[in-house]
């Protein structure tokens, strides 16, 4: 392996932002000399953890040689990543686009490609899949339908809807013109907003091919670039920063781990963060039923139907505040609750719903950030001011994906592998990086 005397740390020029603050402290320990190849710790492989390993890898120049260890005690989206809905859109529920909403749809979108792409190399193996099967994880193109659901707000979802973003539209339909698209579903206010491009992923086979994607950018860097370049997952539990203090191997570390980012004891109770339970339903029809119609869209309601194929459905979602239970396995008494607080809700808008039969169900754990004028926004940026002083390398956090990690984790990764590259926090909005300078305890 090749090592580089030039300072490849900072690696990307610094893009100075108008809307962020210089820590002195972060450019200091940039500007130290390596003598080594690059390495960067990358803790968490859901949406934030694979999307900042992608863009480091893209990101890094040719010359470089740059070593990645990817952490995660369950694998690749064992998280919530892996369970959740997969759906994917820009909006709120009052279909008001989202902070940043077309940035982030258009570099969740470019994943999206790239990971479908992956999952047709011959090396991919996507859990049982054929070759064929593994492009499904996008083949959900149905688009979303979101029904009015209170009067009160039709005046606001009317006005939202005549400002949406070009890239993921709205439209306002009548009941006929929803029946058409959905026979049988229900409008308690006569009206529907369909956002004919919103879809959604199997987020487990998505994740897994956006490894392999990955994967391939290092194979092709052994024939394409003069550095080496080599990535590696360790199935392993992080217990503490201390631990990559006493190896002292790492020019940074990127915390990627969603809601157990509060267990790690030098950070727990710092971040405001609040994490939030989740139970997803799982519900299959019977052969002897009419299938649910090819183009039918998924429903964003009180409940969601995110719509797998003609005879597989997911409902979800609960919201169980303050819990810290991140197991994926769901009891059959945490099941059956789930039932009967989502099959209500998803029948409202969609009655068909009781000829599908439960059979089984899984769950998350979301790790909610603050509510802000803008949104509910993640956390990025770097720590080693907030965590203490004295370390030996960089530590940054992206975390705080809330409900919409599908929609962020795609920009939000690209800002955050050029921050680390660059060594500077400033190519990262203020938006997401202001938490910091909260210095209430959570
Ligand atoms: C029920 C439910 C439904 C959802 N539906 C949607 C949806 O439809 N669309 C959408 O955009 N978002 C949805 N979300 C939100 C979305 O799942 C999150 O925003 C996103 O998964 C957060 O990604 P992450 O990478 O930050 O965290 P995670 O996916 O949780 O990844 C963190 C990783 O870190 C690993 N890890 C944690 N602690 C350690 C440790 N100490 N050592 C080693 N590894 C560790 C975990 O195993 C995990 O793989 C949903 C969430 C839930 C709970």
């Amino acid at each position: 392996m090749k090592t580089m005397n030039l300072c490849p740390h900072p690696i990307l020029p610094r893009r100075s932002s108008s809307s962020s603050s210089s820590s002195p402290t972060l450019r200091s320990h940039c500007s130290l000399t390596q003598q080594h190849p690059l390495r960067f710790a990358v803790l968490g492989a859901g949406f934030a953890g694979l999307s900042v390993v992608w863009h480091l890898l893209k990101q890094s120049p040719k010359e470089l040689n740059l070593k990645i260890d990817l952490y995660d005690e369950m694998g690749i989206g064992g998280g919530a990543s892996g369970i959740s809905g997969g759906l994917l859109h820009p909006y709120s529920p009052k279909v008001k686009p989202l902070w940043e909403g077309a940035q982030c749809w258009k570099e969740s979108i470019k994943l999206l490609r790239i990971a479908e792409d992956a999952s047709l190399s011959k090396d991919c193996k996507i859990g049982e899949c054929t070759q064929q099967d593994m492009k499904a994880f996008v083949a959900s193109k149905r688009g979303i339908l979101r029904p009015a659901m209170d009067m009160k707000n039709m005046t606001k979802l009317n006005d939202n809807a005549k400002i949406c973003l070009p890239c993921c539209r709205v439209q306002t339909l009548n009941n006929e013109e929803a029946q058409n698209l959905l026979p049988g579903v229900c409008l308690p206010f006569n009206t529907a907003f369909f956002l004919p491009e919103a879809l959604n992923i199997n987020p487990r086979h998505y994740l897994e091919a956006l490894f392999q994607a990955c994967k391939n950018l290092v194979k092709e860097s052994i024939s394409f670039d003069s550095g080496e370049k080599q990535l590696s997952l360790h199935k392993k539990s992080v217990d503490g920063l201390s631990e990559f203090e006493v190896s002292g191997e790492y020019d940074a570390v990127i915390i990627c781990l969603g809601a157990k980012v509060n267990m790690l004891p030098e950070i727990s109770g710092r971040l405001p963060l609040r994490t939030c339970r989740g139970v997803i339903v799982h519900m299959e029809l019977p052969d002897d039923m009419r299938c649910y119609p090819e183009h039918g869209p998924s429903i964003l309601s009180d409940a969601w139907i995110a719509v797998q194929d003609s005879r597989s459905l997911d409902v979800g979602s609960t919201w169980e505040w303050k819990s810290i239970n991140s197991s994926p396995n769901v009891s059959s008494d945490e099941a059956s609750k789930a039932l009967h607080h989502l099959l209500p809700k998803a029948s409202t808008i969609y009655p068909g719903i009781k000829d599908w039969v439960f059979t089984g169900a899984r769950a998350g754990l979301r790790a909610m950030p603050p509510l802000s004028p803008l949104g509910s926004l993640p956390l990025l940026g770097c720590i080693n001011d907030f965590i203490s002083n004295n370390h030996s390398c960089k530590y940054w956090l992206f975390g705080g994906l809330g409900s919409r990690g599908l929609l962020y984790h795609g920009w939000l990764g690209n800002l955050m592998a050029h921050a680390v590259l660059s060594c500077n926090e400033e190519v990262i909005p203020s938006e997401l990086t202001c938490w910091k300078n909260i210095k209430s305890k959570y």
